[in-house]
């Protein structure tokens, strides 16, 4: 059994890199590895080793991004093929391929753009919203994540009679330092999967709007999906009132289909913003993909988008060779992936219960995540602080038995994902539970 027996090279390391790195980490959000920071030496397959030595099973994947694995050799191929041939210039003769494997599996991609970030798209996303509609506000929605830009974070709904005004004081993914002014003047903030509120709202607001803009399952706010019927109002009560519905599928995409959740859920919107998994996970991608209506912006230069590595050769290689992998055979390789990953959710599951546990594992095989609670939840603004701090006490006890999980509470499987690492699971999901059940108790 791989208890973490030692992390004494790792500790040593980081109060090197934490002398100028602050907080010795590269960004602020639920590190898997909080209680102990750790150092990657290198992966393969589904598993890393640490400066110590120590395996891991990954289900962090980078925040999700890296669904084909460590050292998956198609991808590896085609990056290398990418380095050999042209490392830097602005279009390149992987650029079409990367662009029409998006068009044809993703329902909303007439038209695609790339770009690095996801945070940087969605700005893109929304300008072109406001340039399309002549509008100037959005709506999102509570718990959603869209980046780390000001004027998508965080937010609680003060009054649930009124979608403003909003506060921002000691909320999840909230930041000091934030313009208010834009937060103030450019989007309302709503409870999600609430049809009612919706509708009321699009009566005294739907024609102030530019845009809508919703994670098409809300894996950011605990992996909930949407409850039947909700993303089919907002898309009507979009095309009602001419706004812009914006699907962000940064995680979604891919992880669920090569068509995103989209395609899985029979809703099409007009803009969507993909990145992380889109690049394959090895390196930073992403697009902005919609109506040749609203796209077309773009080409008239209307809309301004740019960005010195846009479309990089690099890029451009990693979301043709992700594609291509993942659609092959009918995408048998994301199904696989799901099956077994739905069998991790249900080890864990039965571990949890076995010590009287309370837990849950909700959302798609592929984009899950656990809370230590009887019940799923139903809206992103249920999962509070009390439930994240039990979630992140079992986060924290399966890493110290070598298992990573993202971001609080998700696992995020990936193509190589093995009947060997299911048996590396099980053990490790069996103490980690006894564990968390201790603390929460
Ligand atoms: N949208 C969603 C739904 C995300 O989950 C994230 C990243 N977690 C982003 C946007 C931001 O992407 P990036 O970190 O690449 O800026």
């Amino acid at each position: 059994m791989t208890v973490l027996q030692t992390v004494s090279r790792n500790l040593e390391y980081h109060q090197r890199v934490k002398r100028v790195l602050p907080g010795g980490v590269h960004y602020n959000f639920n590190m898997p590895w909080a209680e102990v920071p750790l150092h990657f030496v290198d992966g393969a397959g589904s598993r890393l080793r640490d400066m110590d030595g120590n395996e891991y099973l990954d289900l962090y994947a980078r925040f999700g991004a890296m669904v084909l694995g460590h050292r998956n050799e198609d991808y590896l191929d085609a990056l290398s093929e990418a380095l050999e041939r042209v490392l830097c210039v602005s279009h390149c003769d992987f650029d079409a391929d990367a662009l029409e494997l998006m068009n044809t599996h993703i329902p909303s991609a007439e038209m695609v753009r790339f770009g690095l970030s996801g945070t940087e798209i969605l700005q893109t996303a929304l300008r072109l919203a406001r340039a399309h509609t002549g509008r100037n506000r959005f709506l999102r929605f509570e718990n959603h994540y869209h980046g780390n830009a000001d004027n998508v974070m965080g937010g609680r709904v003060l009054d649930p009679a009124r979608p403003v005004p909003v506060d921002f004081r000691g909320d999840y993914k909230g930041t000091a330092g934030r313009a208010t002014d834009v937060m103030a003047d450019q989007s309302f903030l709503l409870p999600w999967n609430d049809a009612d509120r919706l509708e009321d709202f699009f009566q005294t607001y739907g024609e102030t709007l530019a845009a809508v803009l919703t994670e098409p399952i809300c894996v950011n706010g605990g992996s909930i999906e949407p409850l039947p019927g909700f993303l089919e109002l907002l898309r009507r009560l979009c095309t009602e009132h001419g706004v812009v519905l914006i699907f962000d599928e940064m995680i979604t995409g891919v992880r669920l289909g090569v068509g995103g959740a989209q395609k899985r859920l029979g809703v099409t919107p007009d803009l969507s913003t993909f990145g992380k998994a889109i690049g394959g996970g090895g390196v930073p991608v992403s697009a902005v993909v919609g109506k040749r209506e609203i796209m077309g912006l773009l080409e008239s230069k209307q809309v301004i988008h740019a960005g010195t590595y846009n479309g990089y050769p690099l890029g451009t290689a990693a979301v043709k060779a992700t594609y291509e992998i993942f659609a092959r055979d009918d995408e048998a390789l994301l199904h696989a992936m799901h099956r077994r990953a739905a069998a991790l959710q249900d080890i864990l599951t039965l571990e949890a219960h076995r010590v009287g546990l309370p837990l849950v594992v909700q959302g798609p095989p592929g984009v899950s995540a656990f809370h230590c609670r009887a019940t799923p939840l139903e809206r992103p603004s249920d999962y509070d602080f009390e439930l994240m701090g039990k979630d992140i006490i079992l986060a924290t006890a399966m890493q110290r038995h070598g298992v990573l999980i993202s971001s609080i509470s998700r696992m995020y499987p990936n193509a190589q994902l093995s009947e060997d690492d299911l048996d590396f699971f099980q053990p490790r999901a069996r103490r980690a539970v006894a564990e968390a059940k201790q603390s929460i108790d």
